[in-house]
């Protein structure tokens, strides 16, 4: 996502309670700092409509997003500081997810979310895709064993890729389409980049792996 510098972006992050600075220092904490049993993480939130219009579909769960990008990254919590209510159930890391297994403890987390990554299509650069191998191993650290990645995508590349590192890594398929929005979902929200490729009429895929069957 290209975005221009906002000049505000980096101070308004470090003066937003909601935004975890160190994040390793909550790794077997998260469910008590957001006083929830059940954790969903979403990497990659973009300007955070689906972190926010979940964390409100379901209350009664935790909701961490995670973004790299600054400018991205202050207009995701931006928006979620103009709520009108307050939510108590979300937390936000302003960082890359590269070493995001040191900020979990293992069996922390419940749900992983990949909405629209980025495709990163030259090979070269694969190993920066959120579905490479190296994350997916840092996936199965911190999901509990019941735990499941759920990701969307326009893109049939980035998705054929993404059955494969699953398949490698041994991962099971567990639910599955090329077209997920022919049906309402009401369940699931639809993020910024998923509006927009809904308009122009592409189908969206989904995938959700879980370590065990
Ligand atoms: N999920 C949003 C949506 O569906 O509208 C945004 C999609 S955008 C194409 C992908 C976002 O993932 C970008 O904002 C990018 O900065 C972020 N991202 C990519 N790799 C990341 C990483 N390793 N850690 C954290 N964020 C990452």
């Amino acid at each position: 996502m290209r975005m221009r510098k906002l000049p505000w972006a980096e101070d308004f992050l470090k003066e937003q309670e909601v935004v975890i600075k160190e994040p390793s220092t909550y790794a077997g904490k998260w469910k008590q700092l957001l006083n929830k049993e059940v954790l969903h993480v979403e990497i990659g939130t973009g300007k955070g409509d689906y972190w926010i219009l979940m964390s409100q579909k379901q209350p009664e769960n935790g909701w961490i997003g995670i973004e790299k990008n600054n400018n991205v990254a202050a207009l995701a919590v931006r928006k979620y500081t103009k709520l009108e209510e307050a939510m108590s159930n979300v937390a936000f890391i302003n960082d890359d997810a590269e070493n995001i297994s040191d900020w979990f403890e293992k069996g922390e987390v419940d749900v992983i979310h990949l909405n629209f990554s980025d495709p990163w299509p030259k090979k070269r650069a694969h190993k920066k895709r959120l579905s490479n191998e190296k994350f997916i191993r840092q996936y199965a650290d911190i999901l509990n064993d019941d735990g499941e990645i759920q990701m969307k995508t326009d893109n049939s590349s980035l998705f054929e890729y993404s059955v494969i590192e699953f398949q490698k890594c041994g991962w099971f398929l567990h639910d599955f389409s090329v077209d997920f929005r022919r049906n309402e979902h009401d369940e699931d929200a639809i993020s910024e980049y998923e509006r927009k490729f809904m308009e122009k009429g592409q189908p969206i895929y989904r995938a959700v792996w879980k370590k065990y069957p």
